[in-house]
This record gives C-alpha cells, structure tokens and sequence, in this order.
C-alpha cells in the first residue's frame, strides 16, 4: 500500500446492510479481516437521531409487570405470558425441584452442585419481551412521548415466591432496555419518572393508599372509587408525574409518600372527616416520617 493511493477493493453487502447504509453516513475507516480463507469488511454507519418534537397530548404512561408485561395508560395490553410458556414454566418449576433434591445429595456427598437456572424460560422470556416491545411501539405516533418508570427491582415483588423467583429469572428488567431501545430505534421520545408508590396512587385525585389495590388487576380508589385496571391507572400515574420536580428530587422513596398525601390533603381538606373503610387522610405523615427515622432524615437534608 502506498500513502494517497487508494485500492478499491469490490464487496458484497446483504440486504440489511445495504438498508442500514441508505440511512446513515458511513464513519471513519472500513476494517478488513480473514477468517477461513474468507474477506470481510466491517463497515461503521452513523445514524443520526432526529427525534421530532413530541406533542404533549400523545403522552403515554408505561407500566411494567408480569402478567402484562407493558400496559399503556391508552388501556392498551401487550405480551400476556402465553398458555405454552406457563406450561414451560410449570414444567421448569418441577425440574427445579428435583434439582434441589439433586443438589441436596450432592452437597451431602461434597461433590458439586448442578446449576438451577433455566436457559430455555429465559431465552422464550426474551422472545416475549421484544415482540411485545415492537407491539407497543408500533401503536404510537411519531410525535408521542412515552413515560416510563425509573425502574427499582428491589421494589418489584409479589406476592407469591415464586412469581419473584421468575421475575428474577427471567430478568423482567431487561423488558426496559428493550423497549427504550425500540423507541430510540424508531426516534420516538420518552421520559422516566420516578415509580414509587405509582401502582397505589389513584390518577384521578391522587389519593394513595396499598388498600387500593385490593388485587393486583383492581384498583378501587378509597376516596373516588374503582378504575378500570390498576395496571392502566398506574400508567397515568406516570403521565401525571411528568415534569414533577419536587418528586424528581427527593431522597428516600418514603419521601414520595410524604409528598402525595400532602397534596392530596390540600386537594381535598374534606376527606379527613370521610369515614367508612379507609379513611383517607388518617395516615399522619408524622408517622411515615417516623418509620424513615430521624437519622436518614438528617443525612438526606444534609446531601
Ligand atoms: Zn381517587
């Protein structure tokens, strides 16, 4: 090779990457390699992002669960655990227990312990993820915004053990990434929010208490009664705390709590003498204070 002279050297590109060549600009040098007496060039593209200015009235809240794995505030479900992946996970979940049996012995014995993770649940966990992902983004406009929930794992349990063992497993946070990944694909913007406390808020007073959510598909407000489903109310929940400073900035996610009784006190004054049932307001915010502890209190003031 000689400086200034270039060599032209003809290629083969398959389809997608011809595709992924017409949308972007070609970047920097083209690296050439040899693997089993073959050539291949290796191409970087720049993309460029242009996401469109979103439009305010196109905000869709996110929640992320198990049974659905999205639901959009629009009321709009996508990728219920299907029939052969519950049966999957039946089945996995008796291999796990002969496993556990296995290793029982093993250990006795000193030799070592087989793995208990399940390859398979979470390769067709995946599948679901990205094909209700696409699902989902293919329902929005151009100039949507998508409010998601800065997702706490730690927060996110069930009731049943074995519910979060899957969870776990199938590592549900992922269904996240994917989903932003989507959406910046197809240049459409979204925002996180903070989630605490989203699936026992009420959306429309904003009333929040654990009892209103007596199962986890209901969601009956104890002070303006049900709404259609808890996991859209949460959604809405999302878009309501869009652009909220004050909950964007608190310390400790009790705080949160402290905060939307607060408002919600000052919203309606009223509802502290409203008895029967739950009695919205009685829960003092000087106890939820108290559960942080004085401590935590100060730390989080000072930093
Ligand atoms: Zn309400």
């Amino acid at each position: 090779m000689e400086k200034g002279k270039p060599i032209y050297v003809p290629i083969k590109i398959h389809n997608y990457g011809k595709q992924v060549l017409g949308e972007g600009k070609l970047r920097g040098g083209v690296t050439l390699s040899k693997t089993d007496g073959q050539w291949y060039a290796t191409l970087a593209v720049e993309i460029e992002k242009k996401k469109p200015i979103a439009d305010l009235s196109h905000m869709v809240g996110v929640d992320l669960g198990i049974k659905n794995i999205f639901t959009a505030s629009t009321g709009q479900f996508f990728g219920q655990f299907s029939n052969p992946l519950k049966k999957l996970l039946e089945q996995s979940e008796v291999k796990r227990r002969r496993k556990q049996k296995l290793n029982a012995c093993l250990k006795k014995k000193g030799k070592p312990e087989v793995d208990l993770s399940s390859p398979k649940i979470i390769a067709t966990v995946r599948n679901e993820i990205g094909r209700a992902a696409n699902q989902l983004v293919n329902t929005l406009e151009k100039d949507s915004l998508v409010v998601l929930e800065k997702l706490n794992i730690k927060g996110m349990k069930f009731k049943s053990k074995r519910m979060n063992r899957i969870l776990k497993a199938s590592k549900i946070g992922l269904a996240l990434d994917k989903l932003k990944e989507k959406l910046d694909y197809k240049h459409i913007r979204y925002a996180m929010v903070p989630a605490a406390y989203s699936s026992q808020e009420c959306s429309e007073c904003g009333y929040v208490h654990k009892k209103n959510r007596p199962t986890p598909e209901k969601f009956k407000c104890g002070y303006c009664g049900p709404k259609e489903n808890a996991d859209v109310n949460a959604g809405k929940v999302l878009i309501k705390r869009f652009g909220d400073a004050e909950l964007l900035n608190v310390g400790h996610f009790r705080f949160v709590k402290t905060i939307l009784l607060e408002r919600f006190d000052k919203l309606f004054p009223d509802a502290r003498s409203i008895s029967g049932g739950l009695q919205p307001g009685t829960e003092p915010i000087r106890t939820v204070l108290r559960e942080i502890g004085w401590q935590q209190l100060t730390v989080n003031q000072s930093t």
